[in-house]
C-alpha cells in the first residue's frame, strides 16, 4: 500500500486535499493523470450502462436538495443513532452489538449523524440544509419527472454519476473512506414480483462484475460479500456487495440492493401502466458503486513490479495515456519534427498522448510504465528513410516496427474503442 500511495502522489494522480496547509483529513485532489483515469472508469461505465441499453436514462442532479427529501428518506433518522465505529474494518455498531464483532478496537460512542450540514441564505437564521449523503435520492425524487418527460416505460432504468459527502469519523487508506467522493448508480425499476425481481437483482450482480473483470480487474481478487440478514437495511429483500482483496483486507467497492418500493413509497410516488391503467410502486434494483474505491482498486490491481521496472497494467481504456510518442534524440530537428507531427495525428485521434523527448529512450520507457502508457513510439533515423516507428508494449516490453499510414488504426484496435 506505501508504493501505490506514493506512486500516486509522485506521478500526479492523487494528492491530499489542501496538502499545503496540511491536508485536510478525508479530502482528497485527483492531478493530471488522476482525472484522465477516474474519467475513464466513469465514460466506460455510462457506455456500459446507458448507452449500450435502450431501457436506462441518465440523469444529473443536484447536490443539495430540500431537507425534507432527507426526512422522508429516513437518513436524518437512521444517520442519527448513537454508534460506535471498528477502528479496524470501520463498521459501525450500537454499543450492545459490541461483544458479537471480530475485532476489538473502538471509537467513543457518538451521535453520529454521517449527513453534511450546509447553511444557506444571508440572513440570520440561516437556513439548515444537508450535502447529498447518497446520490440516489436525487434518482426517487425525479421519478416522475423523468417518466412524463421521456417514453421510457418499465422496465427502466435510471442512471447518475455524482459526489456524495459522509461525515466519516474514520477516514482512511487512502482514498477509500473519505469525505467527498463519486458514486455511479443505476437504480432500475420493475414491476412488483418476487421471482422477476429476484432474477434482475441475479443480472445486475453478474453484469456488475463481468464490468469489473473486461476491463482487467483480476478475477481472484473480487468476490461478492451478502449481507447478514441482521446488517441489511430493513426494507431490502436482497443486498450484496462486490469486494476486492485489498492491501488492506476484502474491501466493498460497490453495492446491489434489492430496496424494494421502499424509496419511492416514502416519497409518495407511483407508475401508471398507461396500457393497463393499472397504478402501482415500481420495485428497485440499485447499483452502487464508489467511482473513487473503484479508481483506488484498478491501480492496485495494476501494480505490478519486477526486478527491472515498475509498471501499472491498465487496461488500455483506462489508461491515462493511451500512446507516448519519443524523437530518438531532442536535438535533431528532422526527428523532433516528424514525431512531433505524429503526436499531433495521434492526439486528434485519441485525444490524450504523451510527449518526452527528455534524457534517454530507457528512462521514457521507466517513466510511462509507471504510468500505465500502454505503447511507446520512438521515431528514428530507420522512420525518415521508410516511415516506420519503433512500437513498444508495457507489459512484454517487446518491440515492433509500423508503418506510421497503419498506426492510428493500429492502436484503434487494440484499445478497442
Ligand atoms: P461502507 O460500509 O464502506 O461505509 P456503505 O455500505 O455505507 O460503505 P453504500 O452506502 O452502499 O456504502 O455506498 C455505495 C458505494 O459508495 C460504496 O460501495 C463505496 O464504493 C462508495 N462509498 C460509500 N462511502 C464512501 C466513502 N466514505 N468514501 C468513498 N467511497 C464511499
Amino acid at each position: 500500500m506505501e508504493k501505490i500511495a506514493s506512486l500516486v502522489k509522485r506521478r500526479g494522480f492523487i494528492f491530499q486535499g489542501s496538502e499545503i496547509y496540511g491536508g485536510y483529513q478525508g479530502f482528497w485532489d485527483y492531478g493530471p493523470l488522476g482525472v484522465e483515469l477516474k474519467n475513464n472508469i466513469k465514460r466506460e461505465w455510462w457506455k456500459s450502462i446507458v448507452y449500450s441499453r435502450e431501457d436506462v436514462v441518465g440523469l444529473d442532479a443536484a447536490i443539495i436538495m430540500n431537507p425534507q427529501v432527507w426526512e422522508k428518506s429516513g437518513h436524518l433518522k437512521a444517520l442519527s443513532d448513537p454508534l460506535i465505529e471498528c477502528k479496524i474494518c470501520h463498521k459501525r455498531f450500537r454499543d450492545d452489538q459490541k461483544a458479537s464483532h471480530e475485532h476489538d478496537s473502538w471509537t467513543k460512542e457518538k451521535t453520529f449523524n454521517l449527513m453534511t450540514e450546509v447553511f444557506l441564505g444571508t440572513t440570520e437564521p440561516k437556513e439548515k440544509s444537508y450535502l447529498r449523503g447518497e446520490i440516489t435520492q436525487g434518482v426517487f425524487v425525479n421519478f416522475k419527472n423523468i417518466t412524463d418527460s421521456t417514453r421510457i416505460k418499465i422496465p427502466f432504468g435510471i442512471a447518475q454519476i455524482g459526489k456524495a459527502f459522509r461525515n466519516e469519523i474514520t477516514p482512511g487508506n487512502l482514498t477509500f473512506r473519505s469525505r467527498e467522493f463519486e458514486q455511479m448508480e443505476l437504480e432500475y425499476f420493475m414491476k412488483p414480483d418476487d421471482q422477476g425481481s429476484k432474477e434482475t437483482f441475479e443480472y445486475w450482480k453478474d453484469k456488475r462484475v463481468k464490468w469489473y473483470e473486461s476491463l482487467g480487474m483480476d478475477k481472484n481478487k473480487l468476490r461478492f460479500k451478502d449481507h447478514e440478514p441482521e446488517k441489511r437495511a430493513h426494507y431490502a429483500k436482497y443486498a450484496t456487495d462486490i469486494e476486492y482483496d485489498a492491501p488492506f483486507g476484502w474491501s466493498e467497492f460497490e453495492g446491489i440492493h434489492h430496496r424494494g418500493e421502499f424509496d419511492l413509497k416514502n416519497h409518495n410516488l407511483t407508475y401508471k401502466d398507461e396500457l393497463t391503467n393499472e397504478e402501482y410502486t415500481p420495485w428497485v434494483i440499485e447499483t452502487s458503486g464508489g467511482v473513487d474505491r473503484a479508481t483506488l482498486f484498478f491501480l492496485i490491481n495494476a501494480y505490478h513490479e519486477d526486478e527491472k521496472r515498475v509498471y501499472l497494467k491498465l487496461n488500455p481504456k483506462l489508461a491515462p495515456y493511451k500512446v507516448a510518442i519519443f524523437p530518438l534524440l531532442s536535438n535533431k530537428l528532422e526527428l523532433v519534427s516528424k514525431a512531433r507531427d505524429l503526436y499531433l495525428l495521434l492526439k486528434s485521434r485519441f485525444l490524450s498522448v504523451a510527449w518526452d523527448d527528455r534524457g534517454n529512450i530507457g528512462k521514457r520507457y521507466f517513466a510511462q510504465d509507471e504510468i500505465g502508457t500502454p505503447w511507446c513510439v520512438t521515431v528514428d533515423f530507420q522512420t525518415l528513410d521508410d516511415d516506420s516507428v519503433t512500437v513498444r508494449d508495457r507489459d512484454t516490453a517487446k518491440q515492433e516496427r509500423i508503418a506510421i499510414d497503419k498506426l492510428s488504426d493500429y492502436f484503434h484496435n487494440k484499445i478497442g474503442i
